[in-house]
């Protein structure tokens, strides 16, 4: 310390000439009293440490304040916990709810229905086989416990012969197209009937009215998911409808419940009739193998004829004779075949 005034100097002379004297020596008494004073020198080791605790505390904020956070991404959907169980049965429940459709409207819908499937299918009248699905569906209508009236039905033959498409399908006013596959490729009158029983059982259910329905209460919680931003919402109700209809269905089609619904539906139809119950299965068997949704229809059918084994023996043949039967196949095969 006492040698640094005369290296100053040396070193800027010129600039501090005058300062040289008074800067050494009160220099001199700081250094001088600072050491002789052991509280003053503590106090300095003090500062300095808290100055050296502040600096430490001070870069360990740094990394925290410029830290860039993440900004959060959305996981894609399929990654997202599923919704919870307890809000798709809710769900489910909900989306089968309310009131449905009035019978008039059915009727309507049913009417526009029949346009779209003129246009769909290859229609044509043949009286003799078209008298005969009549009489049986009275038949059926006479001996029948169901519920709703089916006298509206009204038969609408469909040429499939050279495809084989097998589509019967009824629409919610009674119209049943009949695909004339069927009749040819039936075994005897009580299959012929159990396709018509069928599609009564789809009526008297009124599948329609309950699908439209459930389309409408799934529109109606989709809208109100998307308003609210509810995730969870949206991906229950995802469940839900796969629950319902499977993932392949469209609005409008029926679901493997409904078709197993119609199938006891019209066994019960068959039954009341007097005609051998297990008429829909052998057919179902017959026409439908290698369909996968018709698999659980099979099985629960399988259940239904082991559980009425020996109780109900019924007739193949009531309305027709199984000759009559035959004439009507072969007439309405070489009708089909002078068709272009
Ligand atoms: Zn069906």
């Amino acid at each position: 310390m006492a040698d640094l005034p005369e290296e100053v100097p040396g070193l800027d002379s010129e600039e501090y000439p005058e300062e040289k004297e008074p800067f050494q020596e009160s220099n001199e008494e700081t250094t001088d009293s600072a050491f002789s004073d052991g509280g003053h020198a503590w106090g300095f080791v003090i500062g300095l440490g808290a100055l050296l605790l502040v600096v430490i505390w001070a870069l360990m904020l740094i990394p925290r304040r410029t830290e860039v956070k993440p900004v959060p991404v959305p996981a894609p959907i399929l990654f997202h916990p599923p919704a919870p169980a307890v809000l798709v049965d809710q769900l489910v429940k909900e989306i089968q709810d309310g009131e449905l459709p009035s019978l008039q409207e059915e009727g309507v819908i049913g009417l526009a229905g029949e346009y779209k499937m003129h246009d769909q299918l290859v229609n044509f009248k043949h009286e003799p086989t078209d008298k005969y699905l009549e009489k049986i569906v009275d038949f059926l209508h006479l001996k029948s416990n169901a519920s709703r009236s089916f006298f509206s039905i009204k038969i609408k033959l469909h040429n499939d012969h050279n495809i084989n498409g097998a589509k019967t399908g009824i629409l919610p006013n009674g119209a049943i197209f009949y695909a004339a596959s069927s009749i040819l490729r039936a075994q005897n009158e009580a299959e012929v009937a159990g396709i018509l029983a069928h599609e009564i059982g789809h009526l008297v259910s009124r599948h329609y009215a309950k699908e439209r329905r459930a389309w409408q209460n799934v529109t109606r919680l989709e809208n109100k998911f998307i308003k609210e931003a509810n995730l969870k919402g949206m991906i229950a109700i995802r469940m839900a409808k796969d629950r319902l209809w499977g993932t392949m269905l469209l609005p409008g089609s029926m679901d493997t419940n409904q078709q197993l619904e119609a199938d006891k539906k019209g066994q019960e139809i068959l039954r009341d009739a007097g005609y051998e119950s297990d008429a829909f299965l052998n057919l179902l068997h017959a026409y439908t193998v290698g369909i996968s949704d018709i698999t659980p229809r099979i099985l629960m059918n399988q259940r239904t004829r082991e559980a009425e084994k020996n109780q109900f023996q019924g007739k193949s043949f009531i309305v027709a004779t199984p000759e009559e039967f035959r004439a009507i196949q072969k007439n309405l095969k070489n009708f089909l075949d002078k068709q272009k």
